[in-house]
């Protein structure tokens, strides 16, 4: 683990992703997603959006990918349908995921996806009860307004959070803008994208998290 600067005995509050941080998004549902949102291009006749899809696959976000494709408005609305249209009976929990969630420290869940999509993926993995709070941001908008909202909202300031996510251009980078210190979490085989800000600490688990946040739970102090 790096770790530049997580004050953990400050931290009282946590913005968690959800996919890809605490479920293998990746590896699951996003594979037959975007294939199955290529070969839906190729059957309109679109064959080079699909090509553009399938060469991005792993390397780019989707919203990003289709950000990239220049779309129009209705082939972007096609692509969100046919790509929510997968049921989510394969997303699992990453088995690191449990140890942070039953933290005792307050969460809030914060999202990014069409919202139906999004409930129906907290409600398979059960993970509502953790939460004291739930943020789905809508799949064309930033997190940034969502991360205010919530610091409002449990009335803490900036540096009393810690965002943790896995993707640097998104939950990490409105971290450092926002002055709220972040944790990248890096899954194997799962890239965190372009390198614009440093997290200020990164993990493979988010057992190291709960680690460290475990004596704040219970009223402690901890140091790295
Ligand atoms: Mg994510």
């Amino acid at each position: 683990m790096r770790a530049r600067g997580v004050e953990w005995k400050s931290v009282r509050l946590l913005i968690v992703d959800m996919d890809n941080t605490l479920c293998d998004t990746f590896h699951t549902l996003s594979a037959r997603q975007w294939e199955l949102v290529a070969s839906s291009f190729e059957k309109r006749g679109e064959k080079d959006i699909a090509r553009g899809i399938r060469s991005r696959f792993g390397r780019e976000s989707f919203v990003k990918t289709l950000r990239e494709l220049h779309l129009t408005d209705e082939q972007r609305r096609f692509a969100v349908r046919v790509y929510d249209r997968n049921p989510v009976g394969s997303l699992r929990l990453f088995p690191d995921a449990h140890a942070l969630l039953e933290l005792a420290v307050p969460k809030a869940l914060l999202s990014r996806g069409e919202p139906a999509l999004q409930r129906r993926k907290i409600r398979h993995l059960g993970i509502a009860r953790h939460f004291d709070d739930i943020v789905i941001v809508d799949t064309f908008r930033t997190k940034t307004q969502a991360i205010k909202d919530i610091l409002k909202r449990h009335e803490a300031r900036p540096g009393d959070a810690l965002i943790i996510g896995d993707r640097i251009e998104e939950e990490i980078a409105d971290g450092r803008r926002l002055g709220v210190p972040t944790a990248l979490v890096r899954r194997r085989g799962w890239k965190p994208g372009k390198h614009v800000v440093e997290p200020d600490v990164t993990v493979r688990s988010l057992e190291t998290i709960a680690k460290r946040l475990r004596p704040v739970a219970r009223g402690g102090r901890t140091s790295l």
